[in-house]
């Protein structure tokens, strides 16, 4: 009958849409749980950096670890940088992150050299507000003059979006060049920037973005990216590095095409400083 059908529909309705606020506040909660507790969470020292290796195709061995920050919260448990950092963005809580990383890294890749092992870079992530806010010269002058890491063994990874063409941006870039620091772009072939942009900028790396590099073999067209990327990138005399190398299969496509370098699963997942180290006792 008509109006059992009409009551039900109201009912179906007014779950759905209890179901659906619960939920949507769920969300809401979470997301603001994490952005209300990111503060504490650097007091606490709930913060760490873990590094991943980044290796020399040829020779296969380490030149260089990405630092990866990492958070176990109180509450919530592990949370992943690609769903807090979004949020530290917003909040602005990104700068607070952002030097915690560069000084704890740059502070590592120091005590490593001073433990003795064959010196390699450090690349720390840099975020759209940081570069853009923060005063970047200065705050990475402090962390390289407080650790006394030298210039030359820092590289700050920075996004397409970052550098999207403003003047306030290359000449930032420039200031970071001459201090001898290291810049790549990470993430390379997922930003929308049109290409000359490389020809203006002071950068050493390309990261060929994990996507393009997951999808080698089972994607010609992405295959075929790669391999205009590195031809790119060495025609602009520019290093370039594979982001995302989980497969010998990829490696080897990557060695044919005389990429420099990989990082990835295939060789080393993000680990624990002193990991990297027993690395290298072992190499
Ligand atoms: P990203 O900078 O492109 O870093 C590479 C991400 O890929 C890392 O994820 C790394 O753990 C992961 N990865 C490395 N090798 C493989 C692989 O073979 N397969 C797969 N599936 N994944 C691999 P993670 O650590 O979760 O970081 C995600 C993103 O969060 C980073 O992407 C970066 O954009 C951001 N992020 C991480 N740490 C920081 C930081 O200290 N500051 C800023 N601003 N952003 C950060
Ligand atoms: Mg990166
Ligand atoms: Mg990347
Ligand atoms: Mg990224």
């Amino acid at each position: 009958n008509a109006d059992i059908a009409m009551y039900r529909a109201k009912e179906e309705g007014r779950n759905n849409f209890q179901f659906f606020t619960s939920e949507m506040n769920e969300l809401v909660s979470r997301k603001s749980k994490i952005s209300m507790s990111i503060r504490k969470g650097l007091e606490l020292g709930e913060f760490t950096v873990h590094y991943q290796p980044q290796i020399d195709i040829t020779s296969e061995k380490i030149i260089g670890v990405e630092a990866l920050v990492r958070w176990n919260h109180s509450l919530l448990g592990p949370i992943s940088p690609a769903e807090f950092i979004p949020i530290a963005e917003e909040n602005s809580m990104i700068l607070q992150i952002g030097e915690y990383v560069l000084h704890t890294a740059c502070q590592q890749n120091k005590s490593w050299q001073d433990a003795g092992l064959d010196p390699f870079r450090v690349a720390v992530n840099i975020s759209a507000k940081q570069f853009s806010q923060g005063n970047i010269a200065e705050i990475v002058t402090s962390a390289l003059y407080q650790s006394g890491l030298a210039p030359e063994f820092l590289e700050l990874e920075l996004t397409e979006s970052i550098i999207q063409g403003t003047a306030s941006a290359i000449s930032k870039m420039q200031e970071l060049k001459a201090m001898g620091i290291h810049l790549s772009i990470d993430d390379f072939g997922t930003g929308y920037s049109s290409l000359s942009y490389l020809k203006m900028f002071p950068i050493d790396t390309l990261k060929i973005d994990q996507h393009f590099t997951r999808n080698i073999h089972s994607n010609p067209k992405d295959a075929a990216l790669v391999d205009t990327i590195i031809q790119m990138a060495h025609n602009l005399e520019l290093n370039v590095i594979a982001e995302g190398v989980e497969t010998l299969e990829q490696l080897a496509f990557l060695k044919t095409k005389k990429c420099n370098q990989a990082q990835g699963y295939f060789f080393h997942k993000p680990m624990l400083p002193e990991m990297i180290e027993e690395l290298y006792v072992k190499a």
